[in-house]
């Protein structure tokens, strides 16, 4: 069977299996354009050309008490990370004007923590606020595990959407990180869609997980129905334990993207962290299976700048989603 009658079949109604997304991560590489060309089909009849943007702040920096290998905002390692606690109300409002004359359909406010405090989670609820009072953009937020009632406090300050990464597989997740376990991950992401909040979760890739993680991390998405999927691509930070892995081939990145459509055709596919790095020249490719992007940088390392990221999107023939309030 061709990727095109696969993406036929799924466009259809069909759910790729473990084994279809296994056959994607490792196909040919003479086949990687016929298979772009049909997770292309997919992509389009789900979110036309458009590119969805979505600009980060990170509001709290370098000082989480986790020990995520790949991070280096853990305060376990010695990464060399900017530290600051957590901004005020006026520096966060400040990032979404910032992000709003960037065209941004989302703006992501992001702290570096195990769970908010109550403070912290006010700090937030106040600058979203004003936010929503002053501008047309949509709010996604990331602050690490949530307690009973804090997601509902983000709905009521008008928060749409809550990220939580489940970072990779069920199986590989104790090798990346002893501080809290996957099970703690899927309950957070659980409590934000109770709370009525659309779940932004993905993961990283090329951290020395298998094939076989990479597909069970997309099926998991898939089972907890998440609306977004962040798929960052391992850029190793100094002073982490990962800091020595090599880095993924353009083309595996570009494989990996495609199996994340196949598996879950009709949700936000966002290619994150480390796009710049490990896709190279073959980036505009990737906005073949996927649909948005960060842009003007990450949390932690800056990207290639808003100007090349709009060049590259109008280059090749997509086009800046409009802002459509949530
Ligand atoms: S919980 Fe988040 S911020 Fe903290 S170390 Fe892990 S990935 Fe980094």
């Amino acid at each position: 069977m061709s990727w095109n009658d696969l993406a036929a079949r799924v466009l259809d109604g069909y759910a790729a299996n473990f084994d279809d997304a296994l056959s994607v991560l490792r196909s040919a590489d003479d086949e990687l354009l016929p298979l772009l060309d049909a997770a292309y089909r997919l992509r389009r009849a789900h979110h036309g050309n458009d590119v969805r943007i979505h600009v980060l702040q990170n509001a709290k920096s370098g000082v989480c008490p986790e020990d995520c290998s790949f991070c280096s905002q853990s305060m376990a390692f010695d990464s060399g990370v900017e530290r600051y606690r957590m901004q005020s109300v006026d520096e966060i409002v400040e990032g979404a004007r910032r992000a709003h004359a960037m065209q941004a359909v989302k703006y992501c406010i992001v702290t570096a923590t195990r769970g908010p405090s109550a403070g912290e989670l006010d700090t937030v609820c106040e600058a979203v606020r004003q936010i929503k009072a002053e501008m047309d953009i949509n709010i996604c937020t990331s602050l690490g595990l949530l307690k009973d009632g804090q997601a509902e406090q983000l709905v009521a300050a008008g928060v749409t959407r809550f990220n939580h990464n489940l970072e990779t597989a069920r199986r590989f997740f104790p090798e990346i990180c002893s501080t809290h376990d996957f099970e703690d991950r899927i309950e957070t992401v659980r409590a934000a869609k109770r709370a009525g909040l659309e779940a932004c979760c993905g993961g990283i890739m090329g951290m020395g997980e298998t094939e076989e993680d990479r597909a069970a991390l997309a099926f998991e998405l898939r089972e907890l129905e998440v609306e977004s999927i962040p798929v960052n691509f391992l850029d190793p930070r100094p002073g982490t334990p990962l800091a020595g892995i090599g880095r993924m081939s353009p083309k595996d990145c570009l494989r990996t993207l495609c199996m994340f459509r196949f598996v879950n055709p009709t949700r936000d596919i966002r290619i994150a962290g480390g796009r710049e790095v490990n896709l190279r020249r073959l980036q505009p490719l990737s906005l073949y299976p996927a649909n948005s992007l960060f842009v003007d940088g990450y949390l932690t390392t800056g990207g290639q700048g808003y100007e090349a990221d709009i060049q590259m999107i109008e280059d090749a023939g997509f086009r800046v989603a409009a802002i459509v309030a949530e």
